[in-house]
C-alpha cells in the first residue's frame, strides 16, 4: 500500500549521473545501458512489470559485462522494486541488498540513498520490522543531508516520523515531524500534505490536544479528497478512526472506519483488476524472473570460475616454472655429462694407448729378463760347477772358508738373480716353498761366513746365538730362508761400522711337528728414522743413504717381506737413529725325524747307484761341458761330449746312449730342433734338457720336441742323478712339471 512512496525514490535524479561513454566490443555503450536502466524504471512506474523486468534484466546483463557498479546497483534496485510492487517482499529485499553491495562499491550517494530508503520503507511498512528499517531510513537521510537536497530530506524525515509513530515512539518521531512541518510548504509535494497533516493529527492525539488533532485529521482528509490520493486518504481515515476510538467517540470512529473500508474496497478492486492482469502475464513474468536469477547465478558462477581460473593460472605458472627449472637442470646435466663423457672417452683413448705401451714394455721387459737370466745363469753355472769341482778334487780345500764363501756367494748370486728377475712372480704368489731337510746351525753359520767379508770391511763382529732347544734338522725351504737371512744380515753389516751384528734364533713354541722359531737380526749401526721404517719395505727404497761406497738395489727388504709372507710370517722392526736396528720374524719349520731320515736316505739311494750309464752331453759352452762332464764322471758314468745338435744326431745314429743331456740355446741347431730330429729317427733315448732358462718358459716346446725332462742350471748333482735314474728305470715316465 505504500509502494508508491518507494517508487518515487527510484525516479530521483535520472540525469544526476552522467559519465564518459565507454565502449567494449559486443556491449552497448554506457550511455545506452543507462538509457535501458532508466527505461526499466519508467516501465515500472507505469506498472508494466513484464517489460520492466525484461529491460532491467538486459540492463543488468550489460552492466555486469561492463563491470559498472553504478549501473549494476541501479538495475538491481529496479528489479527489487518490481518484486516489491508484486508483493514479493523477501525477493525485493534480496535484490535491494545486492544493489546496495554494488552501490557501496560505486561510491555514488544517489543510488545508495535510493536503496537505503527502499529497504527502510519495506522493512518498516511492509515487514513491520522497524528495528531494521529505521536505520536504513536514517542512512538514507544522511545521504540526503550530504547532498543538501531539502525536498528529499523532508520526504525521508516524514517517513522516519511516521515509522516512530507507528510503534508509539512519538517523542522520537517528534523532531522529524517538526522539521517536516517547517519545510514542507516550501520543499514538499502537495500530495505529501495528506500524510503530513495525518502525522500531526496523530501526534496531537498523543499529547491529548484533541481539538488540534481533529483539525489536522480533517485537513488531511480534505486534501486527500481534493488530490484524489486514494491510499493516503484511506490511511488518514484509518488513523482518524483510531484516534476517535481512543478518545471514545465511538460513533464518529465507526463512521470513519466505514469510510476507510469503502475506500480500501475501491482501491482493492482497482488493484485486483491490476493483479488480475498480472496473473495473465505472470507466466511470462516468471520467465523473466528466472532469467534475472540466472544472470545473478551466472555472475556468481563467473566470479567463482574467475577465482578458480586464477588459481589454475597461478598453479600452471608455478608448474611451468618448476618444469622449466627441471628442464634447465636436465640440460645442464646433459651438457655436464656430455663433457665428462668426452673427457672420459679421451682419457680412455689415452689409457688404451698407455695400456698398449705398458703391455709392449712388459713384453720387452720379459724378453729382456729372459735373455739376461739366461746370460747370467750360464756363466754362473760355470762358477758354481768349478767351485764344486775344486772342492771335490782338492779335499784339502774343503774347509777353506774362502772357497766355501765363493761357492755360497755364487749360489746366493744365482738365487738373487732369480729373485730379482722373478719378483713379479713372487708378487703373483707363483712361488711354492719346497720342503728340504737342513741343519739350521750349519745354514746360519754358512750364511754368516759368506758375509763375514762385509763384516770385516766395516770392522764388525758377527755373533750367532742359537737356542739349544731348536732341533738339529729342520724341514722347510732352506733356500728362501737363506735369502731372508742373507738380506737382513748383509744389511746389518752394511749399515754398521765398528759394531756388532747378532743373529738370534729362539724356539718360542711347538705345535705337533711345527717348531716356531723366532729370528732376530740385531745391529748397533746407524738405525732407521721412525717415519722411514714403513717405507723401507717398498721396492727400490733407500733411505738416508750417505755412503758413497754403498751399493744396493733397494730390493732386499721387499723380497724379505714377500718371502716371509710365503712362510705365513711378518717382519717387525725396532730401530732408533744412531742406536741400531733389530729385525724380528718367526718361521714355523717342521721337525720330523722320520721324514728327515727318509729324505736323507732317498738322496743316498740316488747318489749311490752302482749302475754305469753312458751319457751324451750336448752343449756349445766348453766350460759348462767340462762342469757337466766332471759331475757325470764323478759318478763313474761314461760320458761323450759334443758341442752341437748336428754332432749329437750323428753320434746317436752310430752308437746307443742311456741318456742325452741336451743344452737348448745353441747356434745353428738348438736343442729343440735336434731333439725333434732324433725322435723322427725313431730313437727313444731319454733326453733331458739342461738349460739356463726358467722351466716354465721352455716346458711346452720341450715336450712337443720330444724331450723327457728339464733341469735348470745350475743344479744340485743329486737332482740330476735322481732324474736320470727315474727316466732309465721307469722307462721314460711323463714329464713332471
Ligand atoms: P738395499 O740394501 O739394497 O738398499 P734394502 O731393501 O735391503 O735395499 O734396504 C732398503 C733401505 O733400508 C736401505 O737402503 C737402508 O737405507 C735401510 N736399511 C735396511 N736395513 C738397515 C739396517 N740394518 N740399518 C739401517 N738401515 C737399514
Amino acid at each position: 500500500m505504500f509502494q508508491l512512496r518507494t517508487l518515487i525514490c527510484v525516479f530521483f535524479s535520472w540525469s544526476a549521473y552522467c559519465s564518459v561513454n565507454d565502449t567494449i566490443e559486443g556491449i552497448p555503450s554506457r550511455k545506452d545501458i543507462l538509457k535501458l536502466a532508466n527505461e526499466a524504471s519508467n516501465l515500472l512506474h507505469e506498472s508494466n512489470f513484464e517489460k520492466s523486468f525484461a529491460t532491467s534484466r538486459l540492463a543488468l546483463h550489460y552492466a555486469l559485462a561492463l563491470k559498472d557498479n553504478y549501473l549494476i546497483a541501479k538495475s538491481y534496485n529496479t528489479i527489487g522494486a518490481n518484486y516489491e510492487e508484486l508483493s514479493e517482499f523477501d525477493k525485493a529485499i534480496l535484490y535491494y541488498k545486492k544493489g546496495l553491495e554494488f552501490a557501496n562499491l560505486a561510491e555514488n550517494d544517489t543510488v545508495k540513498n535510493w536503496i537505503n530508503n527502499n529497504l527502510g520503507n519495506i522493512y518498516c511498512f511492509e515487514k513491520k520490522n522497524h528495528k531494521v528499517g529505521i536505520p536504513f531510513l536514517n542512512q538514507s537521510l544522511l545521504f540526503n543531508e550530504k547532498s543538501k537536497d531539502t525536498t528529499k530530506i523532508v520526504y525521508t524525515k516524514s517517513n522516519i516520523a511516521w515509522a516512530y509513530f507507528d510503534i508509539n515512539q512519538f517523542e522520537k518521531g517528534k523532531p522529524y515531524l517538526d522539521f517536516v512541518n517547517k519545510y514542507s510548504l516550501k520543499y514538499g509535494h502537495e500530495s505529501d500534505l495528506v500524510i503530513l497533516n495525518m502525522l500531526n493529527g496523530m501526534y496531537q492525539g498523543h499529547i491529548k490536544d484533541y481539538s488540534k488533532a481533529d483539525l489536522y485529521f480533517l485537513k488531511a482528509i480534505e486534501i486527500g479528497q481534493k488530490t484524489n490520493n486514494g491510499v493516503d486518504l484511506a490511511t488518514s481515515y484509518l488513523e482518524y478512526s483510531n484516534h476517535l476510538f481512543k478518545i471514545e467517540d465511538f460513533k464518529k470512529a465507526y463512521l470513519y472506519l466505514v469510510k476507510y473500508n469503502q475506500l480500501i474496497k475501491e482501491i482493492n478492486n482497482s488493484q485486483n483488476i491490476k493483479r488480475a492482469k498480472l496473473v495473465g502475464i505472470n507466466i511470462e513474468l516468471d520467465e523473466y524472473k528466472r532469467k534475472v536469477g540466472t544472470i545473478t547465478a551466472e555472475n556468481s558462477l563467473q566470479y567463482q570460475n574467475l577465482k578458480k581460473s586464477k588459481v589454475i593460472v597461478v598453479l600452471f605458472i608455478i608448474v611451468l616454472c618448476v618444469l622449466l627449472l627441471q628442464m634447465y637442470t636436465l640440460y645442464k646435466n646433459y651438457l655436464f655429462k656430455k663433457k665428462v663423457n668426452l673427457d672420459l672417452t679421451l682419457a680412455n683413448a689415452e689409457l688404451i694407448v698407455a695400456k698398449e705401451k705398458a703391455i709392449e714394455a712388459s713384453m720387452l721387459k720379459s724378453q729382456f729378463v729372459s735373455t739376461i737370466s739366461h746370460e747370467l745363469r750360464t756363466p754362473l753355472y760355470g762358477v758354481v760347477g768349478i767351485t764344486n769341482m775344486l772342492l771335490e778334487e782338492h779335499k784339502e780345500l774343503e774347509n777353506s772358508p774362502h772357497l766355501n764363501s765363493l761357492k755360497f756367494s755364487a749360489r746366493y748370486l744365482l738365487s738373487l738373480i732369480n729373485d730379482v728377475l722373478q719378483i713379479n712372480k713372487i708378487e703373483e704368489n707363483r712361488i711354492v716353498l719346497e720342503d728340504l731337510t737342513f741343519n739350521i746351525s750349519d745354514e746360519i753359520e754358512m750364511i754368516v761366513n759368506s758375509l763375514s767379508f762385509i763384516g770385516k770391511n766395516h770392522n764388525n763382529t758377527i755373533e750367532i746365538k742359537l737356542d739349544d732347544e731348536i732341533p738339529e734338522f729342520l724341514i722347510g725351504d732352506k733356500l728362501r730362508f737363506s735369502q731372508i737371512l742373507i738380506n737382513l744380515i748383509s744389511n746389518a753389516l752394511k749399515f754398521t761400522k765398528d759394531g756388532t751384528v747378532t743373529v738370534f734364533a729362539k724356539l718360542i713354541k711347538t705345535e705337533g711337528i711345527k717348531y716356531y722359531i723366532e729370528f732376530k737380526i740385531k745391529d748397533t749401526g746407524v738405525g732407521i728414522d721412525k717415519e722411514d721404517q714403513n717405507k723401507i719395505f717398498d721396492k727400490f727404497t733407500q733411505v738416508g743413504r750417505k755412503e758413497i761406497d754403498y751399493q744396493g738395489t733397494g730390493l732386499g727388504l721387499p723380497i724379505v717381506k714377500k718371502l716371509l709372507e710365503l712362510f705365513g710370517s711378518t717382519i717387525t722392526i725396532d730401530s732408533k737413529l744412531g742406536e741400531g736396528s733389530t729385525f724380528t720374524f718367526t718361521i714355523a719349520f717342521d721337525s720330523d725325524l722320520k721324514k728327515t731320515n727318509e729324505i736323507i736316505n732317498n738322496m743316498e739311494v740316488d747318489l749311490s747307484s752302482g749302475q754305469v750309464f753312458t751319457v751324451l752331453i750336448v752343449d756349445d759352452n766348453i766350460i759348462n761341458c767340462m762342469v757337466t762332464q766332471k759331475i757325470i764322471e764323478k759318478r763313474n758314468y761314461k760320458c761323450i761330449v759334443v758341442n752341437s745338435g748336428k754332432e749329437a744326431i750323428k753320434r746317436l745314429e752310430n752308437a746307443s746312449f742311456d741318456v742325452v743331456l741336451m743344452d737348448i740355446n745353441m747356434p745353428e741347431m738348438n736343442g729343440f730342433e735336434a731333439s725333434k730330429i732324433i725322435r723322427s729317427m725313431g730313437i727313444v733315448t731319454p733326453i733331458i734338457a739342461l738349460t739356463a732358462f726358467n722351466k716354465e718358459e721352455v716346458i711346452e716346446e720341450a715336450l712337443s720336441a720330444g724331450m723327457n725332462d728339464i733341469i735348470v742350471k745350475p743344479f744340485e748333482s743329486y737332482v740330476l742323478f735322481k732324474t736320470i735314474n727315474q727316466l732309465i728305470y721307469k722307462d721314460s715316465e711323463p714329464l713332471n712339471v
